[in-house]
């Protein structure tokens, strides 16, 4: 890749400082606070270039009050384009979930998420510590106008797909461009105007998952928790496109949200990869030729 990738201008000794203009609530508000999800845009003074699919760090100020040190850094994908929300190339944004977490040292239960409920909380013309941009993994690729690509997202892993489909139907991409979303209930679909504007784009197909309110026809062949539907099996519905542009070689498949997605998905795609690879792991095959970009936490 020859394209010049901006990282880490800024550090924990070289902080960026930026300045909240907006958060607004992505979800409805009568999920309450366990469906909480913000989009929070910081406006900032200082040059920073940064490409979709990049992440920021955000550092609290004070102490973590459960080891008396300063806090760590914590890493949010950008969900901007690179011009950024306010379009001069002098925003961020982020999409954070409120967190809530059970201390099984304490037994406490729902115990409020130290830098998600800061993020939350944040008012306009609040004053934010930066780092970045840091990544270069999870790119577009720098000629993705012919390329096929698939966007698999759970919750807010949806973030980095927000900035990088603005750019690529801003920039008239031509490949078949997919996009699998996963959330727990149909409300809570994050973005949700925004992708479906791009059904426009003859080449974009959008695809939910409503874990909560749908049930997994592929219990079979796609097993999950439950039964619930799952982006993999949304995926598997839509088997007959997968196969398709998996088929060819330079397309790329896009994972980012939640850990244990991850390991249902590549189930998932081995039996798809029967119909395409005679022997041998597709998922390795996919791997080894750098088609799969993953970012999972
Ligand atoms: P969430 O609401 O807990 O889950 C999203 C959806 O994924 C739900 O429908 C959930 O179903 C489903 N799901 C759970 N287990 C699954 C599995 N094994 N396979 C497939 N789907 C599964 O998600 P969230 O709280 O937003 O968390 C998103 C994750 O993305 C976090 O781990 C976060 O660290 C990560 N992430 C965030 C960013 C960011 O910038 N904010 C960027 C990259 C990654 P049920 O709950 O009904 O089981």
């Amino acid at each position: 890749m020859n394209r010049n990738v901006s990282l880490n201008l800024y550090t924990i000794n070289k902080l960026l400082i930026g300045q909240v203009t907006q958060n607004r609530r992505l979800t409805t508000e009568s999920r309450g606070l366990r469906n909480d999800v913000r989009h929070i845009v910081i406006r900032y003074q200082e040059p920073f270039p940064y490409l979709v699919g990049q992440s920021v760090g955000i550092l609290m100020d004070g102490t973590d009050p459960l080891t008396g040190k300063p806090h760590k850094l914590r890493l949010y994908s950008i969900a901007s384009t690179s011009k950024g929300d306010e379009g001069d190339g002098q925003s961020v944004s982020v999409c954070v979930v409120r967190h809530f977490w059970d201390n099984p040292k304490t037994g406490e239960t729902s115990v409020p998420g130290l830098a998600s409920n800061y993020l939350c909380d944040l008012r306009p013309g609040d004053k934010i510590r930066m780092t970045g941009p840091v990544g270069r993994h999870f790119l577009l690729p720098e000629d993705f106008k012919k390329q096929d690509l698939i966007f698999v997202a759970t919750g807010t892993g949806i973030a980095p797909y927000r900035g990088m489909l603005s750019e690529m139907f801003d920039q008239g991409a031509e490949g078949e461009v997919f996009l699998f979303f996963g959330v727990q209930y149909r409300d809570v679909l994050l973005y949700h105007d925004e992708f479906e504007s791009y059904r426009r784009c003859k080449n974009f197909s959008y695809f939910t998952a409503i874990s909560r309110e749908d049930k997994n026809p592929f219990s079979n062949e796609v097993p999950t928790r439950g039964n619930k539907m799952y982006v993999q099996a949304k995926m598997y519905e839509r088997r007959g496109d997968l196969i398709r542009v998996l088929k060819k070689p330079d397309s790329l498949l896009y994972l980012c949200g939640l850990k244990g997605m991850e390991s249902g998905i590549f189930q998932m795609l081995e039996g798809l990869g029967r119909e395409i690879l005679p022997s041998g792991s597709f998922v390795e095959k996919l791997k080894a030729e750098q088609r799969v970009k993953v970012e999972v936490y």
